[in-house]
This record gives structure tokens, C-alpha cells and sequence, in this order.
């Protein structure tokens, strides 16, 4: 049975999210959210990529009521993680908000303790916590929930945070007091973040395609990265932050790295380690455990590929045709005919491992490096 609540209890569970360390907090209805139109349409056309979750779990994902059939209320949460620009040693880049601990931690745990909070003090009874990739359109909740306003770059804004905030959320059987006006602000006329976006993925305003988008493909994406995109990866290893940098709401959100620390496997880490690496135990507790060893070496030798160097150049020969991994390979043999195609040993080695390369896929994308990379270049 749904909890009665209002203005009293709704006060009472924003100053709870206070207490447990959220920086933002507010209540949206459980229901579904203004724009949802416009994520069906998303999906529609095409936009998420290989993300078929989302496809498949669009029902749920469009009615919170679906996830918790008790729900009347949703408790969006909100954690800062503004910190300066994160560089490894030999400076590929990693998004700021993976440098440290898992933020599906951090977040699920404060929610856990909020929940708990709640129900002792008997305002809520059912409960179910989401943190990002959970069936919920938590950015369309929040700016409901007044935590920050919708922008071009399809994030949230925050007056003060920017964009440097992560959500979460606890749907509630209790009947809260939804906010009663959006958040302030607005993008106005500035497009920085679309005009900055090295690869086209902002289409229109608010939109972006994740096909495009070099954080869906160094995270997400299993497989081989589009040939097309690998050069405007740069030295991106994990996520990308340009149309947060260029944007300037946030641009005096305060230093918090200490509240998510620098996880161990990261520090004084280099592109060539992640390249080499193949403990997966390392990076326990770290969001780069996600794309696994494949993705982060993946990742890894196409950022070699965009900031050459002799150190790479030699680590990426000592994987060409011994890693297990047909993905690494197959990048390796890319990042070398990118950097190095003037150099004639390093020709003569991706030819030979296209040669010798026994997976059919990895064959592929090595026969399209050849074409793309090592073909003669026009004098025209
Ligand atoms: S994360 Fe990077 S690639 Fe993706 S939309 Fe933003 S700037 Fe473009
Ligand atoms: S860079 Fe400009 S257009 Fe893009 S999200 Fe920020 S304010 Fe909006």
C-alpha cells in the first residue's frame, strides 16, 4: 500500500539525501517523464547504437511504475565529481569521473543508506534503487526533480556542478511532493559543445548518436571500433569530456578528486601498460573494469595510434601477432600503419600479421587498415 506523505515528509527525505552525502536532491512523480516521446524516437531512429538494452527494455525504462508497481514517488539523487582533467603518464586521457572509485558504488551505497533511513523512520516502505544503467530515464526524472536543467549535449546542468554530477535514484511507494519548477538556467545560444565534439555525435541540439560518440565506443562497444572514428579518438583510453570541458557552466565547480580518490591500477599508469596489461583483478572496483582487458587494450593502442612514440610503437609490434586477443590485434596493426606508415619494417609487420592473422574478423578490419593507412598517397 502506498505510504501518505507530503510537504513534511518530502522535506524530511530531501534533508536524509542531505545527511548521507548527496550534494543535490529533489522528487519527481512516478510516472512517465515529459520527454519521454523523445527517447522513443531515439530509439527509433536508430541512435543507441549497439546499446540493445535499451530496445529491449524500453517499456520499463519509459515507466518507472513498471519497476516498482508500488511506486508513487521518485527520489532523484545527485553526487558531484568536479576534479581536474585526469592524464596518464604518458598522456592518454581518461574521463574524469573514472579515475577513481566505481561511482555505481559510491552512489548505490549512499542510496542504500537513504533507503534504510527512510524506512526506519517509517516514510517509506517498498523501495528499489537505480544507478545509471538501470531501466530508468534518470537525467528526464531529474531535471523534473529540478536537480539541473537539460542541455544541448543531452547531460544535465547544474548552476554550480556543471556537468560534473553523477544520479541516482530511489523509486518509493510513498507520495512525495514533486518540485514545483524546473531548475534554472538555460544553454542560451552557445553551441561550444556541439562545435567542440571531434566527431559530429551532438546531430542537434540534445542529441546525440552513440555510434558517434567516442564515450559509447571506448566503453560500451565489444567489438572493433568504426575505422572512421579511430583518428578523432586522440588519446581518448576511457570516455571522452570535451563537450563537458568547453562547456561553461561548472567552470568553478570545486576540486572534489579526493572524494573519489585515483584507483591504484591508474596511478602512474601509461597507455602502454594498459596496452599490456592483462590482469583484469586490477581493476576491481574501477569503472575501466568495464570494457575488460580487450576493450582497454583496444582502446589503449588506438590512443598509441594518435600520439605515436618509439616506446609505443614497440609495444603495440609485441602484440601485432601474439595477443590472444583478435580485437587487440587487429587495433595494434591499425595504430601502427596510423603512426608509423613511413616506416618500412613497421609496413613490412602489418602485412605479414594480415597475412598470418587466424580470425576472420580481425582479418577484416586489418585488410581495411592496409587500404586505408598503407595505400600510396595521392601526389595530387
Ligand atoms: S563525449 Fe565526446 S564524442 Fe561524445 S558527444 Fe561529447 S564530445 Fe562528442
Ligand atoms: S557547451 Fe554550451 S551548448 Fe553545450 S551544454 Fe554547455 S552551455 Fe549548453
Amino acid at each position: 500500500m502506498a505510504q501518505s506523505a507530503g510537504v513534511g515528509a518530502t522535506e524530511r527525505t530531501l534533508e536524509a539525501a542531505a545527511e548521507v552525502g548527496f550534494d543535490l536532491a529533489g522528487v519527481a512523480p512516478c510516472a512517465p517523464p515529459p520527454d519521454a516521446p523523445r527517447f522513443e524516437a531515439w530509439l527509433d531512429a536508430g541512435h543507441h547504437a549497439g546499446l540493445d538494452y535499451l530496445a529491449a527494455e524500453r517499456a520499463r525504462i519509459v515507466d518507472p511504475r513498471r519497476v516498482l508497481a508500488a511506486g508513487r514517488s521518485i527520489v532523484m539523487v545527485g553526487l558531484a565529481h568536479s576534479r581536474p582533467a585526469f592524464r596518464l603518464a604518458d598522456g592518454g586521457r581518461i574521463a574524469r569521473y573514472a579515475a577513481g572509485r566505481d561511482y555505481h558504488n559510491v552512489v548505490g551505497e549512499k542510496l542504500l543508506k537513504l533507503a534504510r533511513l527512510l524506512q526506519r523512520e517509517g516514510l517509506v516502505r517498498e523501495r528499489r534503487r537505480v544507478v545509471d544503467a538501470g531501466p530508468l530515464l534518470e537525467r528526464s526524472h531529474a531535471a523534473r526533480a529540478a536537480l539541473g536543467f537539460p542541455s544541448k549535449a543531452a547531460n544535465l546542468l547544474h548552476p554550480e556542478f556543471g556537468p560534473w554530477f553523477f544520479l541516482g535514484a530511489l523509486i518509493v511507494d510513498a507520495e512525495l511532493e514533486p518540485a514545483s519548477a524546473p531548475a534554472a538556467g538555460s544553454c542560451g545560444s552557445c553551441r561550444a559543445c556541439i562545435d567542440a565534439c571531434p566527431t559530429g555525435a551532438i546531430r542537434e541540439p540534445g542529441l546525440v548518436d552513440a555510434g558517434d560518440c567516442i564515450s559509447y565506443q571506448t566503453i560500451e562497444n565489444p567489438g572493433p571500433v568504426p575505422h572512421a572514428l579511430r583518428g578523432s579518438i586522440a588519446a581518448w583510453a576511457f570516455g571522452c569530456d570535451i563537450c563537458s570541458e568547453v562547456c561553461p557552466w561548472g567552470r568553478s565547480s570545486p576540486d572534489l578528486g579526493a572524494r573519489f580518490g585515483t584507483h591504484r591500477a591508474l596511478e602512474a599508469a601509461t597507455l602502454i601498460d594498459l596496452l599490456l596489461d592483462r590482469d583484469d583483478t586490477r581493476w576491481n572496483g574501477s569503472p575501466l573494469q568495464r570494457p575488460k582487458r580487450a576493450g582497454r587494450a583496444r582502446n589503449a593502442a588506438i590512443a598509441l595510434g594518435n600520439v605515436p612514440s618509439d616506446r609505443g610503437r614497440d609495444a603495440l609490434l609485441a602484440v601485432l601477432t601474439v595477443d590472444h586477443e583478435p580485437l587487440v590485434r587487429e587495433a595494434a596493426a591499425w595504430a601502427l600503419a596510423h603512426a608509423h606508415r613511413d616506416d618500412g619494417g613497421v609496413r613490412n609487420a602489418v602485412l605479414a600479421a594480415l597475412e598470418r592473422e587466424p580470425d576472420g574478423d580481425a582479418r577484416a578490419g586489418m585488410r581495411r587498415t592496409v587500404e586505408t593507412e598503407l595505400a600510396p598517397r595521392s601526389t595530387v
